[in-house]
């Protein structure tokens, strides 16, 4: 099928929930894609975080292939060894003693708040109930973590929401300071905003933020969902700040592009699951823990840390550039290889104009460019995307 009989037929059948582009992607290769009309991309938006090993990493397609015959599914009534086995990667590599394993960010989150209230019901009783999270952040779409979302238009239509959320500005410490009190069950943030518009904690604040949580008995929750698993030129985004939580939540590059989530914690807060207090049917289940193990080792394996801090600088520097030269170019953000440039134009015209040229990125908001590309790229693929900005940045105007 065609690019226009795939879009036609999907407009029929499927909910119109995404605004999606007018193109179907049917192949892919390290950090090249190919639409159903034959032609090919150099991929900047990598499944929005996902495909951090690039497209189809032949370690994790053999690791699907080999699991999927021998088995592809079994309940959680039973020990599953590439489950085990992706947990304990998952620890001996980050500050956790424990992981529950389930199906993606939102899910994860949701287990992370959870957890937060047993812990806090536990430990202080029923009256510690209150989530605190950042503004322009994002958490998922079922009701707790749209709820914790600090961004209305993701809340609209929806109420009435659950309760005990609140909201403070990021690196605001004061804002939190004030909304701290003996009902805080926790904070949950994202190191690095990502869908927020590619905002970053500052490592002082990290800090403090944890001091007040410990003051407080309330747990901190790193959101790492997008910008864990060495996308900011780390392994984990809180080892920049070296300020570790108590639960951090992950999930979209875990298993190289099947689903998965994870939420990973400190034996004493994982204490405060028993069984039966939390469950997922797919949760870990042996084929997407396989792609997991077959990930998590490739990202070690082939130095893609390392890589992604590397290829940051460089992606960094060139749109730093444009900073300099384009008026309605403002600021660039992010760490490795989560950047954010923004504008004072539209970027969606911008998104649009590279695609004609090639090239894919993605616009959050409607004046942040985004820039998640693979971890293993190399420097003509970074030039490659600067060059083609360039050209459509050249015939942009400011709004
Ligand atoms: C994508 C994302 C989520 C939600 O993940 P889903 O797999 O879509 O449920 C949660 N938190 C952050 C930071 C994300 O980027």
């Amino acid at each position: 099928m065609s690019n226009a009989e795939i879009v036609s037929k999907g407009q029929k059948y499927v909910m119109n929930t995404y605004g999606r582009l007018p193109m179907a992607l049917v192949k892919g290769e390290g950090s090249k894609v190919w639409d159903a009309d034959g032609h090919e991309y150099l991929d900047f938006v990598g499944g929005l975080a996902v495909n951090s090993l690039g497209h189809c990493h032949p370690k994790v397609v053999a690791a699907i292939q080999e699991q999927a015959g021998k088995l592809l599914h079994c309940s959680n009534l039973y020990w599953i060894e590439p489950q085990v086995e992706l947990a304990r990667l998952l620890v001996e590599n980050s500050f956790g003693d424990k992981v529950f394993f389930c199906n993606s960010g939102a899910e994860a989150n949701e287990g992370a708040l959870k957890l937060a209230r047993k812990y806090a019901k536990k430990n202080y009783g029923p009256e510690k109930y209150e989530i605190i999270t950042l503004k322009h952040s994002f958490h998922g779409r079922t009701l707790a973590t749209l709820t914790a979302t600090g961004q209305e238009k993701y809340q609209a239509g929806y109420e009435p929401l659950p309760a005990g959320f609140k909201y403070v500005p990021i690196n605001d410490l004061p804002a939190l300071e004030e909304s701290m009190g003996p009902a805080t069950c926790a904070v949950l943030l994202e190191p690095v905003q990502g869908e927020g518009g590619v905002h970053v904690s500052d490592f002082g604040y990290l800090q403090k933020v944890k001091e007040l949580c410990q003051k407080h008995g309330a747990l901190l929750i790193y959101d790492e969902v997008q910008c864990g698993l060495g996308r900011t030129g780390k392994l984990f985004a809180y080892e920049h700040s070296g300020v570790e939580p108590d639960i951090m939540t992950l999930a979209k590059a875990l298993a190289g592009g099947v689903a998965i989530g994870a939420l990973v914690a400190r034996e004493e807060v994982a204490r405060a699951f028993n069984p039966g207090d939390h469950a997922s049917t797919f949760g870990g289940n042996p084929l997407a823990a396989a792609a997991g193990v077959a990930a998590f080792s490739a990202i070690l394996e082939e130095k893609l840390v390392e890589n992604s801090a590397r290829m940051g600088e460089l992606l960094a520097s060139g749109l730093q550039e444009f900073c300099a030269r384009y008026p309605f170019t403002l600021e660039v953000r992010g760490l490795g290889l989560i950047r954010g440039l923004q504008l004072k134009a539209d970027g969606r015209l911008i998104v649009d104009k590279c695609r004609e040229k090639g090239v894919l990125i993605n616009c959050v908001g409607s004046d942040v460019l985004r820039f998640l590309p693979p971890l293993n790229i190399g420097p003509q693929d970074v030039e490659k995307v600067l060059q083609v900005l360039e050209e459509v940045l050249a015939e942009t105007e400011a709004v």
